[in-house]
């Protein structure tokens, strides 16, 4: 393994950073001491930062001395979950109701690591942007700092991404050009009836009757208008009516979410569902009320920065250790946005099986967004690693697109 000597020697000061970020778990837009703990480390090292895109973003300005050269950008997410630790050891969470159960406490972690490095080893050509990015976990963070300017103030040839991945092996990584994780899209859809007597239905318009034929129908859009070569999900997660045994409800409200890889069968599903809608409601003489959201975009890799990352990775840790056409996730991601704008990659680094964690840790998985995970400590070398390596490369290549 091909790992940078300083980062395995800072390693136990980058953890305690790791640590002290997994006791003060701050939610989304929220992030200031998480930000100022960054913006502190960046200064300390030499680093010129600019605050205040999407509230508490950061972008550090890192300079190479080896003259001109296309820009590149360095992300990282810096954001917490609502949701309760089940861990006690140590670093366990001292916010109730917050954690760091993503592992966004490592990523700005494995970002600081390489900043430090890079500030002082700027033997490469142009600007590295290290980036910190507020409120991943459905804030659209990213999306906010394009909308306040991060690409016209800091323009970049490509940006890259890395989120630590429980389940992959440690010291292995995964990537796939083409969609890496899904479109995540919530819907309602509210069949609004006219309440009876259970015992005289003729009098009133039954919406829940509506709401199950909806609920049935509405699968026939995966299987019969989505072409079969698109991958695509829909799931009705929450139906809600009534509230007595022997009254038929004014209302039935049907809630859940869509996932695709591509936006074409997602503008297709979206269309067919309220046409199926609007036309079940009738067939029921029921209204109908249809809202579809679209949270974030599927998060798609360009295929020439892929391949670089991956060439990267295979010097760092070896052909074996990098697989470049992982199975993609339905999960979403807000580097999405990122990748709209400029091209890119954004890889999983493999986290283990949670074998790492310390002792007091809660019963249930090492698993992404559990209230017993944490984040593995002895990936930061490898993830500040791979930013540094992927840098010297891209110097030395000139960017990825000549
Ligand atoms: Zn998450
Ligand atoms: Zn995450």
């Amino acid at each position: 393994m091909q790992l940078v000597e300083p980062l395995l020697a800072w390693h136990p000061e980058l953890t305690a950073i790791r640590r002290d970020l997994h006791a003060h778990p701050e939610l989304g837009f929220e992030e200031q001491r998480t930000s100022d703990v960054v913006a502190r480390n960046l200064e300390s090292w030499g680093i010129p930062i600019h605050r205040g895109l999407a509230g508490t973003g950061v972008v550090g300005i890192i300079q190479g001395d080896a003259g001109e050269g296309p820009a590149i950008g360095l992300r990282a997410d810096m954001d917490a979950l609502p949701m309760q630790e089940a861990n006690t050891f140590a670093h366990a969470s001292q916010n109730p109701g917050r954690m760091h159960a993503c592992g966004h406490d490592g990523h700005t972690t494995m970002l600081l690591g390489a900043a430090r490095y890079l500030a002082q080893h700027r033997d490469f050509k142009g600007i590295v942007y290290v980036i910190f990015q507020p409120a991943e976990e459905g804030g659209g963070g990213a999306a906010r700092m394009i909308q306040e300017g991060l690409f016209e103030k800091f323009p970049m040839a490509a940006v890259f991404g890395m989120h630590n991945w429980p389940g992959l092996p440690m010291g292995t990584f995964g990537l796939t050009p083409g969609a890496i994780m899904g479109s995540s899209n919530e819907f309602a859809i509210v069949l609004r009836g006219r309440g009876a007597h259970a015992a005289m239905p003729h009098l009133g318009a039954d919406p829940v009757i509506a709401a199950v034929q909806l609920a049935q129908s509405l699968q026939s859009i995966v299987t019969r208008n989505k072409n079969p070569a698109d991958t695509a999900v829909l799931s009705i997660t929450q139906i809600h009516a009534g509230s007595a045994d022997n009254v038929i409800p004014n209302e039935a409200v049907l809630r859940g979410t869509v996932r695709t890889f591509a936006t074409a069968p997602l503008d297709l599903i979206e269309r067919r569902m309220r046409e199926i809608a609007e036309h079940t409601a009738a067939a029921f003489d029921v209204q109908c009320e249809f809202s579809f959201h679209r949270n974030y975009p599927p998060t798609i890799n360009h295929a020439p920065e892929s391949a670089f990352a991956a060439e990267v990775l295979r010097e760092m840790v070896g052909s074996d250790a990098v697989d470049a056409d992982v199975v993609p996730s339905m999960g979403a991601e807000d580097f999405a946005f990122m990748l709209e704008k400029v091209p890119g990659c954004y890889i999983w680094a493999g986290a283990g099986d949670g074998a790492h964690r310390a002792e007091g840790h809660g019963m249930g998985p090492c698993m992404l967004h559990n209230g017993s995970y944490d984040f593995n400590d002895e990936m930061i070398p490898l993830g500040s690693s791979y930013w540094v390596r992927l840098v010297q490369a891209w110097s030395k290549a000139g960017g990825v697109r000549k």
